[in-house]
């Protein structure tokens, strides 16, 4: 996998950097390494080799949503390293129990996009607010209906899953971008993808890390032209998916 470095405690982890650009992210902490998200297949040879050069071992799996390019890895890193505890959002721990159908109070469509059974149950079910060693949960709903984005408390920087992409152009979850169309595919709930976006916003991020693409530093301004997009182009289908 391409390995680069953002700030003091962020790495980028990316499957298929040229074709069909896949992250995840080991954040640095002092008792440890959490590793966000896992692409589709185990990121472990190259987790633990990164964990040797750091003198870090890995703690912990804390997954944005339920979609399989961000939950495959995690069978593979759980059966080569012990004691790792996994953690989604509690509402898109349903998803991964195979339960798409949608919560009352929510819209009404059925969840989007690649949504794998898997053999293991997460150890930990996050709440917005929530902390996962020096990441506030925020959450995010939208691309699926349970959607958390992480905040690292340190520095301001954003982890925020498929919540926004940056390959093929910065976009808010759902607004289609012909050169990486498949987020956009796979998003369960625009306006609420865009509410979303625009909360993640406000918090001000000094960095933006999203599931596919690059990670760009200072992204207010970009974030703000992506929102400025979605409200266009979401802006005369109301309360359609
Ligand atoms: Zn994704």
């Amino acid at each position: 996998m391409r390995i680069t470095h953002h700030g003091e405690h962020l790495l980028q982890l990316t499957r298929y950097p040229a074709l069909f650009p896949m992250n995840c992210y080991l954040v640095l902490e002092e008792d440890g390494l959490t590793l966000v998200d896992t692409t589709f297949s185990s990121p472990a040879p190259d987790v633990e080799r990164l964990s040797g050069e750091l003198g870090l071992k890995l703690r912990r799996i804390a997954l944005t949503h339920a979609h399989g390019d961000h939950v495959g890895g995690v069978s593979g890193v759980r059966e080569r390293l012990a004691g790792i505890e996994v953690s989604i959002g509690v509402r898109d721990a349903r998803l991964l129990a195979g339960d798409k159908a949608p919560a009352p109070g929510e819209p009404p469509y059925s969840a989007k996009g690649m949504l794998p059974t898997v053999p293991w149950k997460p150890d930990r079910l996050l709440e917005e607010g929530d902390r996962v060693g020096s990441l506030l949960v925020v959450a995010s709903p939208g691309h699926t209906p349970g959607h958390v984005a992480f905040m690292d408390t340190r520095d301001r920087g954003l982890i925020a899953g498929d919540a926004y992409q940056t390959r093929g152009g910065i976009a808010v979850s759902g607004v289609v971008r012909p050169l990486f169309p498949f987020p956009a595919l796979a998003t369960w709930h625009r306006p609420t993808a865009l509410r979303s976006a625009e909360a993640l916003r406000a918090l001000n991020p000094s960095r933006l890390a999203t599931g596919h693409g690059d990670v760009l530093e200072d992204p207010g301004a970009a974030m703000d032209g992506a929102i400025e997009t979605a409200h266009r182009k979401f802006g005369h289908q109301r309360d359609r998916s």
